[in-house]
């Protein structure tokens, strides 16, 4: 069987962070942890948590480190994390959180941080062409002069921009990702864990420069 493998996965909004990760995730066998699912599962289920973070959250802003520590530290413990490894997503987002997860990982480090590098042009014209249908949640990418509305192809509702895709709300979350990550892609690149890659291009294409670079990593170790 493939080895496991300990990554930390760093990139813009729509730079297909999400797609390469469940990717990864089946390619090497190992959870898929993203703290943004955990606490919007935490908000549906209505629990303690979930109340302090669905309002954060509804601000952009970030939770306190104990918390996610806390959170991510126990996830990090249960036993297919434990002996196979992980893909953390959304986890550490500051320089305290980083190193944190040095502290808990310190018998058996991290392979890689990954940035996955998308030019922020090209993902505001993603996030700005995107369109989601109100009721099941399909996503659609719409054409230029497109009508702004349209139905559904699987369950006829209403397709529709979200209230933050618009260029201006998608502008806002691009500088605070780019004021919140430099610091901590300085961090694992002064520690030499750091791999850029391009995340330009086909599926396929990114996932195999994703793996050679992982696959090299580990084999230096
Ligand atoms: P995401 O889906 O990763 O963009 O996360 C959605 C939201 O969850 C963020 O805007 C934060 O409010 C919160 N969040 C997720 N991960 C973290 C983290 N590591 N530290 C603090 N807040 C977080």
């Amino acid at each position: 069987m493939i080895q496991g493998v300990r990554l930390v996965i760093l990139g813009r909004q729509g730079a297909g962070k999400g797609t390469q990760c469940v990717r990864l995730s089946n390619h090497y066998v190992v959870p898929h942890i993203s703290t943004g699912d955990m606490l919007r599962a935490a908000v549906r289920e209505g629990t303690e948590l979930g109340r302090v973070a669905g309002e954060i959250m509804n601000t952009g802003g970030l939770l306190p480190d104990e918390i996610m520590v806390g959170i991510v530290g126990e996830r990090l413990s249960r036993p297919d994390a434990e002996r196979r490894g992980f893909i953390l997503d959304g986890f550490p987002r500051t320089v305290g959180q980083a190193e944190s997860l040095g502290a808990m990982l310190s018998d058996s480090p991290l392979d890689l941080a990954i940035d996955l590098d998308v030019p922020r042009e090209l993902v505001l014209e993603r996030i700005s062409s995107r369109r989601v249908c109100r009721d099941c949640g399909s996503n659609y990418a719409a054409s230029r002069n497109e009508p702004p509305t349209r139905i559904c192809d699987r369950c006829g509702g209403d397709v529709v921009q979200r209230d933050d895709d618009t260029p201006e709300a998608v502008n806002k979350r691009l500088d605070l990702y780019d004021t919140q990550t430099t610091p901590l892609i300085n961090f694992y690149n002064a520690k030499g864990l750091l791999a850029v890659i391009n995340g330009v291009g086909h599926p396929d294409h990114v996932l195999d420069r994703l793996v050679a670079a992982i696959d090299e990593a580990r084999d230096r170790r």
